[in-house]
Order: structure tokens, then sequence, then C-alpha cells
């Protein structure tokens, strides 16, 4: 398996200080390093060089409009271009999405390609190998260095294998190993919620916010947690699998096995069933518009779906005591309608005393936000994310570089 460059070093060294303020501004001379550090020019000039002869950094000619304008230019330090780039990909039901970022998380293009039903990861992979290399090309980088994959099932992260098979059948036991010889570079995999809720949490609705609870409301149900600033992902990554909470033990049959699990009450498909014969809606485009033009049956479905999923955010929220509560996924674009309602159920079930409700809010990321995570965690494999809120990468050979 392959082996991860944490370039970045220790939260707080002059390694990190100075890949951090690069990271930042972009290419530095070694004065303006200096000032934008805080350390001294003769450990500047000692720590670059370490950092020129692990091929980390180079060296580039160029001249600040801050800087003098007569004499030798100033040579600046940037990153080694093949180490700057992390893609971040997310596997949905029906598609893929890939999304290169800069070191920074700075997306630099992303692409969408349809996927066929109940493909398996031989197809999946194959499709996004193609998804990779165009989107590679269009943001003219070379090959990232690393890739986050999100996954929509379980994911034992320790592993790096995905778990089980009555939820992702093609995918059962399938490893981290298995994505790298597909797509060509070091993958680190985790769940989509999850990785939802790392986006959120580094770039988006969550940023500064320690504790917060992501509820990805899409085809199937699912949550993220980040607790003190960490994603949790519990034993065998079976963290936040809300969308198989029992609601009703006669329910309809869940692809899980189960019956009556909130999947089949409140996701996307069970929406769109619940709103016929009266409107034969296929999507949720044709649900919006419904909602848009006011219609009471849309509104009525959609808010019904929310207060079954409040019903087990509040449960959540009263073990959990979250700051905050973050909805994306499709039925996030439902706006209010979606917020008001798990608000109200979270009012209703939490101690009257504590005063302690979180806020409801929609993400930030619109429909990026999971392979905004994916970004987050190829960065965090390399080191580039703060110790403070990288999630616990497995550990599997990780290597400094040098
Ligand atoms: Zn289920």
């Amino acid at each position: 398996m392959a082996t991860f460059r944490t370039v970045a070093g220790p939260d707080g060294s002059a390694r990190h200080r100075i890949l951090s303020a690069i990271r930042s501004h972009g290419p530095l001379t070694r004065a303006q390093l200096a000032r934008a550090t805080g350390l001294a020019p003769s450990t500047v000039t000692e720590v670059a060089q370490t950092l020129g002869s692990e091929r980390v950094l180079i060296e580039t000619e160029i001249v600040r409009s801050e800087e003098r304008r007569t004499g030798p230019k100033s040579r600046a330090l940037a990153f080694e271009p093949s180490l700057s780039t992390t893609v971040g990909v997310d596997f949905g039901f029906r598609t893929v999405r890939a999304l290169v970022a800069d070191v920074a998380g700075r997306p630099l293009a992303s692409g969408r390609a349809a996927l066929p039903v109940d493909y398996d990861a031989e197809r999946g992979l194959s499709v996004a190998k193609g998804l990779i290399d165009e989107v590679v090309g269009r943001a003219g980088v070379p090959m990232p260095a690393t890739a986050g994959v999100a996954i929509p099932g379980p994911v034992d992260t320790q592993h790096q294998r995905v778990v089980g098979s009555s939820i992702l059948p093609g995918w059962s036991e399938s490893d981290a190993g298995d994505f790298e010889a597909a797509l060509g570079l070091p993958v680190i995999i985790e769940n989509d919620a999850n990785l939802a809720a790392l986006g959120e949490h580094t770039f988006g609705a969550g940023t500064g916010v320690a504790n917060t609870i992501t509820i990805k409301f899409h085809s199937g149900i699912g949550a993220g947690i980040i607790l003190h600033d960490r994603l949790v992902s519990g034993v065998r990554g079976g963290a936040g699998e809300i969308g198989h909470v029992e609601i009703d033990p006669q329910g309809p049959l869940c692809r899980c096995g189960k019956r009556g699990c909130l999947d089949t009450f409140a996701s996307v498909p069970a929406i769109l069933a619940s709103m016929r014969p009266q409107h034969d809606v296929e999507s949720v485009a044709e649900l919006l518009a419904l909602l848009a033009a006011g219609d009471a049956g849309a509104k009525r479905c959609i808010s019904d779906a929310a207060l079954t999923v409040g019903k087990v955010v509040a449960t959540a929220s009263l073990l959990l005591a979250p700051e905050r509560i973050i909805i994306v996924g499709a039925m996030a674009r439902a706006g209010s309608v979606v917020t008001l309602a798990i608000r109200d159920v979270l009012e209703r079930e939490g101690i009257p005393q504590a005063r302690s409700v979180p806020d409801v809010v929609l993400g930030e990321l619109d429909d990026r936000h999971t392979a905004m995570g994916a970004v987050a965690l190829g960065l965090s494999a390399q080191g580039w994310l703060p110790e403070s809120i990288a999630p616990r990468v497995p550990d599997r050979g990780f290597v400094s570089a040098g």
C-alpha cells in the first residue's frame, strides 16, 4: 500500500509555521517568511534548506510589488508543484464527483460523471479514474499527491476497508489498496456523511464550532459527528448511521434488511413516494418546484419527513449536546421548511431548563460538502490541517518526507 508524505511537520514547529505561511500567502522570500512567522532569519534559512533538499519547496524568481524594483530579483520559496494538490472524490448513488484543491483547500477544478444503478467497486473506480484525469487536466496541475474518497456506506477507517454487504453489495470488503491500484495515487477512504461533516467543519458552516452534528438529508440519511473538533467514526465506522434507526417495527423493509428504518420514511425516495398518486414527481428538482409554487402537499410531505428526521436528531442531541446541527444534502435545498421542522422537534424534546437547544443551520458548501471533506481528509493525510482539527488518519506506514 502506498504511503503519504506527511510534509507539514508538528503543529507550531518552525517547519509547520513556514509551510503554513506559504500555504496562506503563496510564494514568499526568506525575509517575508521571517516577518510572517516571527522566526529568526537564520532559522528560516536553515529550515528552507532542509525543505529544499526534501523537494518540498522550490525557488522561484519573482519580484513582488512591495519589494525593491531594482537590483537582483528576490528569490521566493514556493511549493514543489506535485506536492501541492489533493483530490476529493465523492461516490453517490448515481454520480461520482471529483474536486481538485490546492494545499489551502481552495478548489481548482471539479466535475461529475454519471454511474450506472447499483454499480460495483470496479465500475465505480474506473469511472472515477477517468473523471480525475479529466479534472486534473482542466486544473492544469500535476497528478495530486493524495486522494480522499467518500463512500456512501459504512467504512472501517482504521483498517481502511468498506464494511458489510447489505448497503453497498458491490463494494463489500474493498479496501484502500484496491482504490490506490485503480486510481494510481495514495488514497484514504471515509464514510460520506462523516466527510460532509468534516467539510463543513473545516471550510463551511461548522468552522470554529467544536461540537456539531451534520445531517446528510439525501437519498439515504446519515450523520457526521464532530466532538471537541474531532470526527467521531466509532468502531468499524458505524457512528452516525441514523438512516437505520427504527421508526416503526412494522414499517417498510429497508435495504439494510430491517423494517421501518428512518430511511424508509424520510429519505428522498420515500418523500417522492409519499407524494404519489396526487403528484407523479420523479426528482428533487420537481418536488422543490412544487414547493416553490406553494403546493401544500409538497410542503406537508417535506415537513413530515423533516419532523421524523428531527425525532432522531433530538435523541442524538440529548446524548451528545452539540452546539449546532448542520443540514446538507438534496433536501437542504428545501431551506426553512426543513430547518424549522427540525428546530421545532429539538425545542419540544430538549430538556426545558437546559437552554441547550442547538442552532439548526444549512450547510455552506452547496453540494460540494462531501468532496470538500474528502479534500480535508487528503490534506490531513499530508499533515496540512492543524492537528487541532485534523481527523486521526490510520496508522499504515505514513512517513515523513525525505
Ligand atoms: Zn435500514
